[in-house]
């Protein structure tokens, strides 16, 4: 929601919450801020945690390299988990990685020169010939290891109304639906909550055109031409999924957004051809200028003036 916490102090029936928007109060807190988990829970905790942020760095390679490897191959796990793997993805692109590089920077997602050599010197070690020539991109990632090496899920005990998830690293991501439901069920019993008897608990995905039959697809562009014009070349995205992708609840708000829901600029291209049309996209639908639109939030706008403004 582009809102930064800056400051959370307790205050006579729960919380008061300062943020970049504005002051909040709150009965309740959820500590699930990441590798900044321990800030918070420091703030309020006389029991200190520590959190170092765990680098992963990962190549991805292009699709023409999906099937070099028919599983995913795992190296033995280690004292800093389950080591360098190299994985055909689900959208047949091939995986490597990722490193567990303990660093000091919250904020140092860059790879480096170092992290990417141990990417490939370890995979070969399991895999040979990996085909390194057609890696389109390299990201890095931040796990959020505690020192106690374990979750740290529930209500502290010096700070009523705070619940902290903090320490939620690798396999995080499969627990999340587990630890949400654990903490629902906190709050429910504390705040004697009770489930809407109209509760949705289903929603549906962006609509891929591909899933259609030849017929149904003929269809749906005759009667949504946007889904007939393709922006994303390398994954085949129309701008009908884009729109669905900004106009849905919680929808995208920039390119990254967009990217996460669609896979427009996953590509071979990285995004070098469709990202000054999904942007102009985003602009039409957002009722903003091509100046406001950015990468992923905050101060990530790409546009940054006209070509031969001086002249
Ligand atoms: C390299 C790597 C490999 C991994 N492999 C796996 C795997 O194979 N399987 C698996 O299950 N998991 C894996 N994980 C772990 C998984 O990605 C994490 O456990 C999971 O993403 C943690 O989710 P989270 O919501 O706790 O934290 P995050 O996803 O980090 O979310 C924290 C959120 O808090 C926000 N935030 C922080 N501070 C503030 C503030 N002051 N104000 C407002 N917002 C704030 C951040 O912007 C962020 O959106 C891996 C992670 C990495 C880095």
């Amino acid at each position: 929601f582009d809102t930064e916490v800056t400051d959370l102090r307790p205050v006579e029936d729960g919380w008061e919450i300062r943020t970049s928007k504005g002051t909040y109060k709150t009965r309740y807190v959820v500590n699930a801020a990441g590798v900044y988990a321990d800030k918070f829970h420091n703030m309020v905790s006389n029991k200190k945690i520590h959190i170092t942020p765990r680098r992963g760095d990962y190549c991805l390679l292009d699709k023409t390299a999906g099937n070099h490897v028919s599983h995913t191959v795992f190296a033995l796990p280690g004292k800093y988990g389950k080591g360098v793997l190299v994985t055909p993805t689900v959208h047949g692109n091939l995986l490597v990685g990722p490193t567990a590089i303990d660093i000091e920077n919250k904020e140092g997602t860059n790879t480096t020169r170092e992290g990417l050599n141990e990417v490939i010197t370890k995979a070969e070690m399991n895999v040979k010939n990996i085909p390194m020539r057609q890696v389109i991109t390299s990201f890095a990632g931040l796990r959020a290891h505690e020192d106690g090496h374990e979750f740290l899920i529930g209500e502290l005990e010096d700070a009523k109304g705070f619940i902290d998830c903090a320490g939620i690293e690798s396999p995080g991501l499969t627990s999340s639906p587990a630890i949400g439901e654990m903490v629902a069920d906190i709050l429910k019993e504390k705040m004697d909550l009770k489930e809407k008897e109209n509760f949705i608990a289903t929603r549906k995905g962006v609509l891929n055109p591909n899933t259609l039959s030849k017929e149904e697809r003929i269809q749906l562009i005759k009667e949504k031409p946007e889904y007939g014009n393709i922006i994303c070349r390398c994954e085949m995205i129309t701008e009908g999924e884009i729109i669905d992708a900004i106009r849905r609840p919680l929808g995208a708000k920039s390119l990254d957004g967009v990217k996460r829901r669609t896979r427009a600029g996953m590509g071979r291209c990285q995004a070098g051809f469709c990202s000054p049309r999904t942007m102009e996209i985003l602009a039409r639908e957002c009722h903003k200028s091509m100046f406001e639109i950015t990468k992923s939030g905050g101060n990530s706008q790409i546009v940054k003036g006209i070509n031969k403004d001086s002249l």
